[in-house]
């Protein structure tokens, strides 16, 4: 395993990475949570599964010694994203967090950001008509919205839904004019999302202000601290480029 690349996944960055180091002849690992029962796979070898908390990330390091760990995970994953900084720290393998920018609202949007799932629920608590698109976790916060709520997310959520929820079961990339569609149907007065950016979900952001929809954002969880961090995949091989993971023997690699 000597060189390898363990990137921990569950985003189209991830995947992205995955399969460019990949095509660069680097030895890659990825490696998904298995929260959700489909996942979109990435190219290459998949271990699927927790860790055990950072003590177990330490010790699966010092087992399998990946020459790096690339942290691809969602910018709201924030258990694995500190399991990863404190296992790095202490089995002293370079780790770089690669994180996708957050949205920013331009001129005709109107956004409100809050600190949590929540305020978000207290927020939107007098809106006749929500669209919840933070995903099923953590979506038990919003059971006792009064209005109709529209909960979007990939599987079923198990936590407690509103009274007046309808549950939609999708996964992006979703179209401007799907998401227009949508909420001219359902007659949406308020959008909630999580500051995920990407563009693979920001088109419900462009409906909302083509429709003047308000839409509410939870911040995203800090960073732990020390921890090298880039926004694109690019920045992410360039990083890895440095360390010089080719294998032994392979063409322009540095004699050491
Ligand atoms: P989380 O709260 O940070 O993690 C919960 C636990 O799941 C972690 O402590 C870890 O278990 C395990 N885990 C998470 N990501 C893992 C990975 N890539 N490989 C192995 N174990 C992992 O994460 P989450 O918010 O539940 O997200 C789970 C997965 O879904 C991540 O891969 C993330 O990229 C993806 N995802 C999350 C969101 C979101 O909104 N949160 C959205 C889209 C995709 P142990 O402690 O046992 O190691």
């Amino acid at each position: 395993m000597t060189g390898q690349v363990l990137v921990l996944g569950g985003t189209a960055e991830a995947r992205a990475l995955a399969a460019a180091l990949l095509a660069g002849g680097v030895d890659v690992l990825s490696s998904l949570a298995g929260r959700v029962a489909e996942p979109v796979l990435p190219e290459g070898p998949v271990r699927i599964g927790g860790f055990g908390g950072a003590t177990g990330l330490a010790d699966w390091l010092a087992e399998h010694r990946p020459r790096a760990v690339v942290d691809a995970t969602h910018p709201f994953a924030a258990q694995i994203t500190a399991s990863a900084a404190t296992a790095a720290t202490e089995r002293g393998t370079p780790l770089l967090r690669l994180q996708r920018p957050g949205w920013t609202p331009g001129p005709d949007d109107s956004w409100q950001f809050v600190e949590s799932l929540t305020a978000a629920a207290r927020v939107v608590a007098g809106y006749r008509s929500v669209f919840l698109t933070t995903g099923r976790q953590g979506v038990g916060v919003f059971a006792a919205l009064p209005g109709r709520v529209l909960v979007r997310s990939v599987d079923p959520p198990t936590e407690p839904l509103p009274a007046g929820a309808t549950l939609l079961l999708d996964r992006g990339p979703f179209s401007l004019a799907d998401e227009l569609a949508l909420m001219r149907e359902r007659a949406v007065d308020v959008v909630v999302t999580k500051d995920s950016g990407g563009h693979l979900t920001e088109a419900k952001l462009a409906a909302a202000r083509e429709l003047g929809i308000p839409v509410v954002l939870v911040r995203r969880p800090a960073l732990p601290d020390g921890v090298a961090v880039v926004a694109t995949v690019a920045e992410a091989l360039t990083w890895l480029e440095q360390l010089d993971l080719r294998p032994p023997g392979a063409p322009g690699r540095p004699r050491r």
